[in-house]
Formats: C-alpha cells, sequence, structure tokens
C-alpha cells in the first residue's frame, strides 16, 4: 500500500494546485468525529468536512438510509422520473424553516449553485437585476458565487470578469471598526451612488459569516435590512449553507433574528456528507421561474434526499440544537480558561459566535494587527498531535470549530486538551 507521502507526490503531478488540500495525509475511514488515514493514524475532527458534518460522520441512521435507497435506484433524474422523498423533503423544509407563510423548495447539489438559483428565482421574481451582498461574504466558487463574495485572495484572484449588477457594502465588524451604524449609512450611501433601491433585486447575507471568520451579524443590522427591504420591494435571501442544521442552536441561525427571509439557501450539513443543497422561499417568489428554468442532472439526487430526512430525524431524535449550545459553551470555557494565561490573552483578538458556531480572532502581541502567521502555526501543532481545526477569516486570523455535533464528551475532552496546548506554541 503507498504511503500518504507517495499519494502526496501523485496528488501533486495529478492534480491543479488550484484544488488547494489542508492535510498531507489521506484519509481511510472515519466514524463520528474521527479519522483514519491510510496509515493508521488518527485525527480528531473538529473540521467536519467544512461544516457538512453536524450528524457525524456515518451516522448509522444515515448509513441505514442511503443503503435501503441504494437498493431501491440512485438516480432517475427528478425532473425526467420524479420520487416521492424529494416532495417530502421539500415539505419538511418548508414546514422547519421561519415563517407560516406558503413556501415551496428546489433542490440542487452544491452551495454554490443554491445561491445561483436564489439569484436566478429572485431576479425572475422581482424583474430586476442588482444583487447587494457584503464585505469578507462568501457565496461560492461558481461565477455568480465569486461575484458576490467579499473576499478576493484566493477565491477571486485572476478569475474575473465577474456577472455584472453585483454590489458589495461593507459588514459591520466592530472588531474591525465597522459599526452597524456606518454600515448601514454606507448602504445608504451605495443607492444614492451606485444603484437605485428599485432596481435591487435581493439583498443577500450570511447571518454569520463563514469563510469570513464566524462574524455575527449584530440583530439590529440584520432587522434594518429586513425593514429596508421591506421598503423597496427588495427581497432578503439568507444564506444558511454554513449555519444551518443545528450548528448555531437552532436549526436555522436566522431564527436567532425575529426576521423572515424572503429565500433562503441551505446545503451542507442537510445531507451529511451527500451532495445536496436547495433553496426555501415564499411559494409566489419560488415559482416565478418557468418550468425547467431551475434543476440540473443530479439536482435532488435521490441517495441525498434519502441522507437529508435521516438527518432531519437525527437533530430532533439527539436534541442536536441544545447539544450545539452546550457543545459551546464547553468550548468558550475551554478558550477562556486558556486566556487565562497572559501570553495566550495578548494574541487573542475575539472570541465569538452562535452555538457550537464559535470562533477564535488572533492580533499580533505587539502590533496589534490580525495575525496569519500565528494561527497557521495554532493548526499546525494541533494537527501534529491529531487535532484538525480549520482557519478562516478575510485575514486568515481566525480559527472557527466545526466538530460534529454528535462528538461524544471523551472526545471533545481530548480536542479540548490539544487546542489549549497549540494556543501556547511560540
Ligand atoms: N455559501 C456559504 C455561506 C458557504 O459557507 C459556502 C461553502 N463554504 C458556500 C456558499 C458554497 O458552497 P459549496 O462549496 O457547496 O458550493
Amino acid at each position: 500500500m503507498n504511503s500518504n507521502q507517495e499519494w502526496k507526490a501523485r496528488k501533486d503531478a495529478a492534480t491543479p494546485r488550484g484544488v488547494g488540500v489542508m492535510c498531507n495525509f489521506y484519509a481511510e475511514r472515519a466514524e463520528n468525529s474521527e479519522i483514519w488515514d491510510i496509515e493508521g493514524n488518527r485525527y480528531i475532527d473538529f473540521a467536519a468536512g467544512i461544516a457538512v458534518l453536524n450528524t457525524g460522520h456515518r451516522h448509522p441512521k444515515l448509513v441505514e438510509a442511503i443503503k435501503k435507497q441504494l437498493d431501491q435506484f440512485t438516480h432517475t433524474a427528478y425532473q425526467i422520473v420524479p420520487y416521492a422523498s424529494y416532495v417530502e423533503l421539500a415539505e419538511k423544509i418548508n414546514k422547519l424553516t421561519p415563517g407560516n407563510h406558503a413556501k415551496k423548495t428546489a433542490f440542487f447539489t452544491t452551495g454554490a449553485e443554491a445561491v445561483e438559483n436564489a439569484v436566478k428565482i429572485a431576479r425572475s421574481a422581482t424583474k430586476r437585476p442588482g444583487i447587494v451582498a457584503f464585505s469578507g461574504a462568501f457565496h461560492g466558487r461558481t461565477s455568480m458565487g465569486m461575484a458576490l463574495t467579499g473576499k478576493v485572495d484566493p477565491y477571486k484572484i485572476g478569475f474575473g470578469p465577474f456577472p455584472g449588477e453585483i454590489y458589495h457594502a461593507p459588514f459591520p465588524n466592530d472588531v474591525h471598526g465597522m459599526s452597524v451604524d456606518d454600515a448601514l449609512s454606507a448602504l445608504t450611501t451605495l443607492f444614492k451612488t451606485d444603484i437605485e433601491p428599485a432596481k435591487v433585486a435581493a439583498i443577500i447575507i450570511e447571518p454569520i459569516q463563514g469563510e469570513g471568520g464566524f462574524c455575527v451579524t449584530p440583530v439590529a443590522f440584520m432587522q434594518a435590512l429586513r425593514n429596508i427591504c421591506d421598503q423597496h420591494g427588495i427581497l432578503l435571501i439568507v444564506d444558511e449553507i454554513q449555519t444551518g442544521f443545528a450548528r448555531t442552536g437552532k436549526l436555522f441561525a436566522i431564527e436567532h433574528y425575529g426576521v423572515i427571509p424572503d429565500l433562503m439557501t441551505i446545503a451542507k450539513s442537510l445531507a451529511g456528507g451527500m451532495p445536496l443543497s436547495g433553496v426555501c422561499g415564499r411559494a409566489e417568489i419560488m415559482d416565478a421561474p418557468n418550468p425547467g428554468g431551475l434543476g440540473g442532472t443530479y439536482a435532488g439526487n435521490a441517495l441525498a434526499v434519502s441522507a437529508a430526512l435521516a438527518v432531519l430525524d437525527i437533530i430532533e431524535e439527539e436534541k442536536l440544537s441544545e447539544r450545539a449550545n452546550y457543545l459551546g459553551e464547553r468550548l468558550t470555557k475551554q478558550l477562556h480558561e486558556s486566556m487565562k494565561e497572559n501570553t495566550v490573552a495578548n494574541r487573542v483578538a475575539d472570541v465569538r459566535g452562535l452555538g457550537a458556531m464559535i470562533a477564535i480572532e488572533f492580533k499580533h502581541p505587539v502590533t496589534g494587527m490580525p495575525d496569519a502567521d500565528f494561527t497557521k502555526k495554532v493548526q499546525a501543532y494541533a494537527m501534529s498531535k491529531g487535532l484538525l481545526l480549520l482557519t478562516c477569516g478575510v485575514y486568515g486570523n481566525v480559527i472557527r470549530f466545526l466538530f460534529p455535533l454528535t462528538i461524544p464528551d471523551t472526545v471533545l475532552t481530548e480536542g479540548l486538551a490539544i487546542l489549549d496546548a497549540a494556543l501556547r506554541v511560540n
């Protein structure tokens, strides 16, 4: 059998560097919150396939659901031969998402595709061109996803020109000196200098910016956006791709805001590791595009849909929203414990998040500037001790925690001990 090193050499020769790879080992198997590589090394997984595994690797119920579907059929193309499970999942999502109004849901494959389709639907329903997104936002790697994304390196470098009629407004972020009032007045200015609000189809926002650094949208800002949208007939699209499915202590993060979106994009933990995404929204808006305007060959794949139905059951049965709060509290307590040591505290700019969607942001102890180098050191040390951590943030100076919400307490404790040591690296 080949070693990790041999596969790395083969990977470098066979695949482009643009597909950046974080780990230098190759996965062999995984169970709940642990991964083993092809050399038998074990890793505690605080990355969860980038927020995909809220229900853990290979949850028995999910495996059973996929196996059952595998014995029936794998693919008919829903738009050619439909299947009931797609409809059943749409009904469930319509019921579980905020708001008592009539809703409809369409399924796709990736998060970026959900975003693309949310924009298509919003433009089709409003007959307006403009879309407003925020600095620091991440909405995917397709042309539209990139255009909406508010972080240049590495997502946009060399890939332009981007689709037109996309506008960016500053995201309110106290740590980086942008207050809610400043951000709102910048939006007002945007409407004066760049696009009239009557030409804006939608404003798209993540309740908590994921790739952008786990920056929590202030409640006052989200509510103000809802008012602005209502005032000008603009649709509010909430991108719940990273925040959804119990991660923040509620099934959807927007439930923390008392705001009802017009459209919502979902993906990642929706199907626990199977590729599935969706757009859910007001029925009349969702019905704007003509038949055939939405969909895709694999959109709403049967295996992925069966997995998603299992995920929704698991979240409810195992009370994963409540567990997210408990896990988030344990993590935050540990971070504050580590910060009792001055050398650690001096490097921390912020600890923030909602539920188990928690991140720690690092600054240089002397200059106070964002410290991406130290962030990488923490990540590398943790990996050398068997703990997978993901970085994020516009300045690459944030570590985000995304362990499965099904992580056993013992494994969490083990992971937190490695994290504590990692925060003390020099
Ligand atoms: N939106 C958000 C908020 C995301 O976090 C991501 C993925 N990180 C995407 C869209 C794109 O999803 P995908 O990578 O599945 O295309």
